[in-house]
């Protein structure tokens, strides 16, 4: 194989691309809008789950991985694009899970995390920010290593690096269906002319399987809205990840705080609405009170691949030879992106797999003919 085309230009497209390239393999990628602007650009870049042990073992395997092999990746990334993802370790503190603390003490032992329990003393010394009263019993969590990457920066290092690799990047060109020889892939069909490669991946992230259900079965993908803010605080108002009651605050390095996010289900609307505006900023004074003195500085939405299990698809198409696909990460694509990227591109050069690659295949049993029959809310 010498040429693979990528359809879909945001964190899992351009991982594999860079991969492959890599390895000595030319790509091109496909995108319809501009570079690492959807789901990719509008996430929390939390690197882990959260609530890590509510997930099955094929997601764990590949956060392990990927928390791993992010430091020395994204520092490549960042020396060859000169603009620095932020990558930083700030760690992951959980408030409200009392009743998931026997459960999540066992599983974090399991998997070999460093954790501690904290009491309301520790979490006041810890994070003064907090919004505990002074006399408050209540125990967090703490797990140190958990790190975060600034999103907006990675995808625009991301897109920089592969430039400088020499990937090819077609923005604005929509591809609308495969061209193909006797049940094989060998190129794209675009509202800008045909392209041509030994195989082809599909990285659509949430309008993945709009795609394919045209031609052939899809996997279950569809949209799942998240809404997000961030406050123009100052550095040291919050200093960990906070994670309380299923919304969390990240700080970034220039002191902004980040505070996500919705669940939505209405298809591909990614308008942003007052009432969830208004939700967000008063969940996220309620977690670290002093950010009533800061400004929303902005609110957006991203689509988030949904997929049942939240398993992403990683593998060739049982009615296509040569057709890839890597999409489905849901709530997880950058924590798990790094390491789904590697298992197709192991798959795509027969190189011995970084993990077990049969609980993400594209099975008869996770493929359908619509994607719209999907309840999303079981994977919650
Ligand atoms: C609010 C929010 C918070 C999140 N927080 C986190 C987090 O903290 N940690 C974490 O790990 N994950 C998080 N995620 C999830 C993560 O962002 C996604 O799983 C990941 O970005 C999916 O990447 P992707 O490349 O598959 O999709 P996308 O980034 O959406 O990229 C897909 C690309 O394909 C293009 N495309 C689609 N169809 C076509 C076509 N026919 N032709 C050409 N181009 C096409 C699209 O334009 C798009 O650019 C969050 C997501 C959201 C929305």
């Amino acid at each position: 194989m010498n040429k693979t085309i990528i359809i879909g230009a945001g964190i899992i497209g351009m991982l594999t691309a860079r991969i492959l390239c890599k390895a000595g393999i030319s790509v091109t990628i496909i995108e319809q809008g501009y570079a690492g602007q959807e789901s990719s650009w509008a996430g929390g870049g939390i690197i882990s789950p959260l609530y890590p042990w509510r997930y099955s073992e094929p997601v764990t395997r590949l956060a392990k991985w990927g928390q791993k092999n992010y430091p020395e990746n994204l520092n490549e990334i960042h020396l060859n694009s000169g603009v620095d993802p932020e990558y930083t370790e700030s760690g992951l503190l959980y408030l409200d899970i009392e009743e998931e603390l026997e459960q999540a003490s066992l599983w974090e032992q399991k998997q070999g995390y460093d954790f501690d329990t904290l009491s309301g003393e520790d979490l006041r010394r810890i994070e003064p920010g907090l919004g505990l009263a002074p006399d408050s019993d209540k125990t967090g969590w703490f797990t140190p290593s958990i790190a975060q990457v600034r999103n907006p920066r990675l995808v625009r290092a991301l897109q920089e690096d592969l430039l400088r690799l020499g990937v090819t990047i077609e923005q604005q060109t929509q591809a609308l269906s495969f061209i193909s020889e006797k049940g094989c892939v060998n190129g794209v069909l675009t509202d800008k002319g045909s392209f041509y490669g030994d195989q082809v991946v599909v990285a659509g992230g949430a309008w993945s399987a709009r795609l394919l259900e045209k031609w052939i079965k899809t996997p279950k993908i569809a949209p799942v809205k998240g809404q997000m803010i961030v406050f123009k605080a100052e550095p040291g108002v919050v200093s960990r990840i906070v994670l309380s009651k299923g919304r969390y605050v990240i700080p970034r390095k220039d002191g902004r705080v980040v505070l996500g996010s919705t669940l939505e289900f209405n298809d591909f609307d990614k308008t942003t609405t007052d009432d969830v505006l208004q939700e967000l900023r008063q969940e996220a004074c309620r977690i670290i009170p002093a950010l009533r003195n800061y400004p929303v500085e902005k609110q957006w939405a991203g689509l988030r691949p949904g997929s049942i299990d939240g398993v992403p698809y990683i593998g060739e198409h049982p009615e296509l030879k040569n057709l890839y696909l890597n999409a489905g990460h849901f709530r997880n694509g950058v924590v798990i992106g790094l390491a789904s990227c590697q298992l197709l591109v192991n798959q795509l050069l027969g190189q011995k797999a970084i993990v077990d690659p049969i609980p993400y295949r594209l099975t008869e049993e996770r493929l359908v003919s619509d994607s719209k029959d999907i309840d999303l809310r079981l994977a919650i």
